[in-house]
C-alpha cells in the first residue's frame, strides 16, 4: 500500500524537495492533496504533474486561475485559509507534511493530529508555539510526529533502538550562518542580501534570516524539547560549520551517538515520510576525504541575542515562545522589506516579549490571541523606531 501524503506548502523549499522524493520513490508515496500560499502557477503545475486528488490555494484571488486549470482534471480546487484547515481531515490521507512557514500552521496540524493523521512536521513554529498542547493531542489521538528538520531527524535517528536508556543532553549542531564570527560593528552593516545567502543549506526566506540571526537554532532548541521530552538543561548548541554532523544525543553512561550526512533535506524528508523504513536512494553519498577535519565552537551569544532570548523564553513557557515567534516573524518579514536593520530584529523580538502580557497555561484561543496581540505590538514598536 502506498502512503498517500498531503503537502501542505508544496511550492517552498521542503514542498518542492518532498515532491522530488515521492517522485524517486513513486512505489512507495502517493500525493493525495497539495497546497500553497499565492503561488497559483507552480500549484497548477505541480498538480499537473503529480494529480493529488485536491489542491488548496490560500490566495482566494487566486482561485479562478487554478480552478480554471485544473478543472478538466477531475482535480478538486479549494482555496483559502479555512480551506487548508480542513481539507486534512481528508479520509484520504496517511501523513500530513507541514511545510508551511510560520505560525499559519498550527491550526492546520492541529486538525490533522484530530483526525488522526500521522505528521512529519518542518513546521518547526507549530512546536514553538504550542508544544504542550500539540504533544498532548498527539498522544490523544495515538499521531506519530516525524521530525523534518534536519537535526531533529538526526536525534530521532540516534534514539532509534534505545528503548528507555536515557539520555542525558542533546546537542543541535549549527552552521553557524553567513554571519558566523562576524562582530557587532559588521553586524550593524549587513543588508537582506547578505543575510539571504546561506553557506551550506538552500532554504525558503525566512528561514535563511532565522538561520543568520540565529533564532533557527533557538526555535530548535524549543522544538527539540517538545519532540523528545526534554528539559532544556538537557539541550546544548554547538557550532559545526560543516554542516556534516547534523545533531548528537549523550546517554548517561558518555556515550555519544550521532548521525552525519551531506547538507541535502531529501534525506530527512524522506526518513520521515517512509518511517520506520529506509528506502534505498541515489543521493550522493558522503566521502570523508572531502571533509578532513569537522571542527566545533561555541555559538556567539553576545552578538547573535536571539538565542539567548529563546532559552528564555523556553524557561519562562506559557505564551512567551508564541509571542517571541510572532515578533520574530514581524521583525524577519520587515527586515526582508529593508525597514527595519538586522540588529534590530532580536531588540523588537526582546521589547515585544517585554510588552506583552504572560498566560501561564494558554488555551488554543490564548495562543491565537497572543498571536495577534504580538504582531500588533512589534508592529508599533517598529513604526516609532
Ligand atoms: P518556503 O518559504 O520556501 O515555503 C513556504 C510554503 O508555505 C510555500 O508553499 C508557501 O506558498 C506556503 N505558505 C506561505 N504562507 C502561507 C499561508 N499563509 N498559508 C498557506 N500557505 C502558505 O519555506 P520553507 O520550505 O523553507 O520552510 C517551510 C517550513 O519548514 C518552515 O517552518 C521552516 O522553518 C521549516 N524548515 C525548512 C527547512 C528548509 O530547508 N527549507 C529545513 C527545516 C525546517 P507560496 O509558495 O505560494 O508562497
Amino acid at each position: 500500500m502506498k502512503k498517500r501524503i498531503a503537502i501542505l506548502g508544496s511550492t517552498g523549499s521542503i514542498g518542492t524537495q518532498a515532491l522530488e522524493v515521492i517522485k524517486e520513490q513513486q512505489n512507495f508515496f502517493s500525493v493525495e492533496v497539495l497546497t500553497a500560499g499565492s503561488n497559483s502557477d507552480l500549484l497548477i503545475k505541480q498538480a499537473i504533474e503529480y494529480k493529488p486528488n485536491s489542491v488548496v490555494i490560500a490566495d482566494e484571488n487566486k482561485y479562478k486561475q487554478v480552478f480554471d486549470a485544473l478543472d478538466k482534471l477531475d482535480i478538486k480546487v479549494y482555496a483559502g485559509q479555512k480551506a487548508i484547515e480542513q481539507i486534512v481531515e481528508s479520509t484520504e490521507i496517511d501523513i500530513v507534511l507541514t511545510a508551511m512557514v510560520g505560525f499559519a500552521g498550527l491550526i492546520p496540524t492541529i486538525n490533522a493530529i484530530k483526525a488522526k493523521k500521522h505528521i512529519a512536521l518542518a513546521n518547526k513554529e507549530t512546536l514553538v508555539v504550542a508544544g504542550e498542547i500539540i504533544q498532548k493531542l498527539a498522544l490523544e489521538n495515538k499521531v506519530n510526529i516525524y521530525p523534518v528538520d534536519s537535526e531533529h531527524s538526526a536525534i530521532f535517528q540516534c534514539l532509534a533502538g534505545e528503548f528507555n536508556n536515557t539520555v542525558e543532553k542533546i546537542y543541535l549542531t549549527a552552521s553557524g550562518g553567513p554571519f558566523r564570527g562576524k562582530d557587532y560593528e559588521f553586524l550593524k552593516t549587513v543588508k537582506k542580501e547578505h543575510a539571504l545567502k546561506h553557506p551550506n543549506w538552500e532554504m525558503g526566506a525566512k528561514i535563511t534570516i532565522d538561520s543568520a540571526t540565529l533564532m533557527n537554532k533557538g526555535l530548535e532548541v524549543i522544538e527539540a524539547k517538545w519532540l523528545f521530552g526534554l528539559s532544556p538543561s538537557q539541550i546544548d548548541v554547538i557550532v559545526h560549520p560543516q554542516s556534516i554532523i547534523h545533531s548528537l544525543v549523550q546517554f548517561t553512561d558518555g556515550s555519544i551517538k550521532a548521525q552525519l550526512g551531506l547538507p541535502d533535506m531529501k534525506l530527512p524528508i524522506q526518513h520521515a515520510l517512509s518511517y520506520p523504513n529506509r528506502l534505498k536512494t541515489d543521493f550522493e553519498r558522503f566521502n570523508f576525504l572531502n571533509y578532513p577535519e569537522f571542527t566545533f565552537e561555541q555559538p556567539d551569544r553576545q552578538n547573535f541575542k536571539c538565542l539567548d532570548i529563546a532559552y528564555r523564553a523556553m524557561d519562562k513557557g506559557g505564551n512567551t515562545a508564541c509571542v517571541m515567534n510572532a515578533a520574530n516573524e514581524i521583525a524577519v518579514s520587515e527586515f526582508l522589506k529593508d525597514k527595519i536593520s538586522f540588529l534590530d530584529i532580536s531588540e523588537i523580538i526582546e521589547e515585544t516579549i517585554n510588552t506583552t502580557y504572560h498566560i501561564k497555561t494558554p488555551s488554543i484561543d490564548d495562543y491565537m490571541k497572543s498571536d495577534s496581540e504580538a504582531r500588533r505590538i512589534a508592529q508599533l514598536i517598529i513604526k516609532n523606531k
